[in-house]
C-alpha cells in the first residue's frame, strides 16, 4: 500500500468533486438514472475493479463489491471454531457477511456529504484494513443504494425498499417523475419474489451505514464521530387543496374560494404545531394550477415532510394539521383531500452491535445518538438486518443544501472509526 489513507481519501473526493455540481449554486444534482448519477455509478465500479472487489448487482440498480476472506473461502467451509472467530449475533450464519456503503444520488440542490461520504468512506476504509494486513473471516461488501433520497421517483429508500421487499417492483414500476417517465421506463426491475433477502442482501448479516451528521448534536458535544441509537418516524403526505380558478383583478375578495389561502393558514399551523411538540414539519414542494400572477389557483398540491419521536405523536402532528387545515377550508369555500404517500416507521437500531461498536477506544467511548432523518440503514433494519450507523460530524449542522460539510480530519475519523467497526465485525 503506498498511499496513505489520507492521499486515498482525499483522491477519491476530488474525483467526485465537480460531479453533477451546479455552478450557480454549488450545489449537487444527482438524480438517479440520469448522467451525473450514472456517472457516479460507474465512478464506483471502477473503484471496485481497481481493488479487485467482484462486483454484484439487482435488477433495481443496487450494487454491491464484496472484499471476500482470501481465496473466496467462506467460513462455513473452513473450520467455523477459529482463534478468532466471534458471533455476530444470535442465529448468524458464520458465512454471514458484513456490509458497508451507503448512497450517492443527492436532493436537488444538495449537499456534497450526504451519501457519497458513506461510500468513499467504505472504500477508504477497505484500503485501511488491507494496509493493517487485516484478513476478513466474513466477507466484507461495499454497497451502493439506489434513490436514497426520492428525489426523482418520489419514494424515499426506494433502492433497499426494493431490495429488502417493502415495497413490491409492480407498485415501484409506476412511479413516475416530473417528467412522467416511469421508473419501469429505466430499469429492468423484476417481481417481488426475485427482491428480498433471497437477492443481493442474501448473505448480509449486519449492515453500517457511514454518514454525515444531519444536525448539531456531535458539534455539541465535541466529538468528531458518534453512533446511531434509531431513526424517528416520518411521513410524506400530500394536501391537495381545490378552489376556483378565477381572475385576480375583478373577483372580489369575498367572492373567492381561494385555495393557496387555505394552504398558506396549513403551512403556518403545521410549523406552529411542531414547535408546540417540538417535533418537524415542513411544506418544502408546492404544485399550482394554473400558476399565473393574475390568477387566483384552482388548485394548490403541497407536500408535508413530518417527523416526529413516536408514531403516537407524529400520527397526533399530521391528525392536528390535517383537522385545522380542514376546518379552514370550510371557511374559505375550498377542499382538501389528504393522501398519505409513504409513511416509515420508527426505527431502533440494534443496541448491542451499537454498544460493541461504540466503546473500548483508546479515545473513549463514541456518543450514541438518535436521528430525525431517514437512511437506507433504517430500511435494512426494519428487514431485520442487525444495522447500525455511524455519524460524522458537520460544523453546520445544514444538510440537504450546498451548506453541508465535514472537515477533511473528520471525515478521516469517519473512515478509521468505519475501519474499526468492520475489523470489529469480520475478524
Ligand atoms: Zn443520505
Amino acid at each position: 500500500m503506498g498511499a496513505t489513507v489520507t492521499d486515498d481519501f482525499e483522491r477519491m473526493w476530488a474525483d467526485l468533486a465537480e460531479v453533477g455540481r451546479s455552478a450557480s449554486s454549488g450545489g449537487y444534482f444527482r438524480q438517479p438514472f440520469l448522467p451525473a448519477e450514472r456517472e457516479l455509478a460507474a465512478w464506483f465500479l471502477d473503484q471496485c475493479t481497481a481493488r479487485g472487489l467482484p462486483v454484484e448487482t439487482d435488477p433495481f440498480g443496487n450494487v454491491v463489491g464484496w472484499w471476500r476472506p482470501t481465496g473466496g473461502i467462506v467460513r462455513d467451509e473452513m473450520d467455523a471454531s477459529g482463534p478468532d472467530s466471534r458471533p455476530l449475533g444470535d442465529g448468524l450464519s458464520p458465512r454471514a457477511g458484513v456490509l458497508t456503503g451507503s448512497h450517492l444520488d443527492s436532493v436537488l440542490d444538495g449537499g456534497a456529504y450526504d451519501g457519497p461520504l458513506g461510500v468513499v468512506s467504505a472504500l477508504a476504509a477497505v484500503d485501511e484494513l488491507r494496509s493493517r494486513g487485516f484478513v476478513p473471516s466474513r466477507p466484507i461488501g461495499v454497497g451502493v443504494f439506489v434513490e436514497e433520497e426520492g428525489s426523482r421517483f418520489g419514494l424515499a429508500c426506494l433502492g433497499s425498499r426494493l431490495a429488502t421487499g417493502a415495497v413490491s417492483w409492480e407498485t415501484a414500476r409506476e412511479l413516475a417523475d416530473r417528467d412522467g417517465v416511469r421508473l419501469g421506463d429505466v430499469v429492468e426491475g423484476g417481481p417481488a419474489d426475485q427482491a428480498g433477502r433471497g437477492g443481493l442482501l442474501a448473505d448480509v448479516g449486519a449492515f453500517v451505514e457511514l454518514h454525515v451528521e444531519q444536525g448539531r448534536d456531535l458539534v455539541d458535544r465535541n466529538a468528531a464521530v458518534g453512533v446511531a441509537s434509531g431513526i424517528w418516524p416520518h411521513g410524506r403526505y400530500r394536501f391537495d387543496f381545490t378552489g376556483e380558478a378565477n381572475h385576480a383583478g375583478s373577483t372580489r375578495m369575498e367572492d373567492r374560494r381561494d385555495p393557496m389561502l387555505t394552504y398558506a393558514m396549513t403551512a403556518l399551523a403545521a410549523n406552529k404545531q411542531a414547535r408546540l411538540a417540538e417535533q418537524r414539519a415542513t411544506f418544502g414542494r408546492l404544485d399550482v394550477e394554473p400558476n399565473g400572477t393574475n390568477a387566483v389557483p384552482s388548485r394548490v398540491s403541497a407536500w408535508l415532510d413530518a417527523r416526529a419521536s413516536s408514531e403516537e405523536a407524529l400520527a397526533e402532528l399530521v391528525g392536528v394539521v390535517t383537522r385545522q387545515a380542514t376546518e379552514r377550508a370550510e371557511r374559505d369555500g375550498t377542499a382538501l383531500e389528504v393522501t398519505a404517500e409513504s409513511v416509515s416507521a420508527a426505527v431502533t437500531f440494534d443496541l448491542g452491535l451499537a454498544e460493541l461498536i461504540a466503546t473500548d477506544h483508546a479515545e473513549g467511548d463514541w456518543p450514541v445518538i438518535p436521528t430525525a432523518a431517514g437512511h437506507d440503514a433504517g430500511v435494512l433494519s426494519a428487514a431485520g438486518i442487525p444495522t447500525a450507523m455511524l455519524f460524522v460530524r458537520n460544523p453546520t449542522g445544514v444538510s440537504h443544501s450546498p451548506a453541508e460539510h465535514a472537515e477533511v480530519p473528520d471525515c478521516l475519523a469517519g473512515v478509521h472509526a468505519l475501519a474499526d467497526t468492520l475489523e470489529r465485525l469480520a475478524r
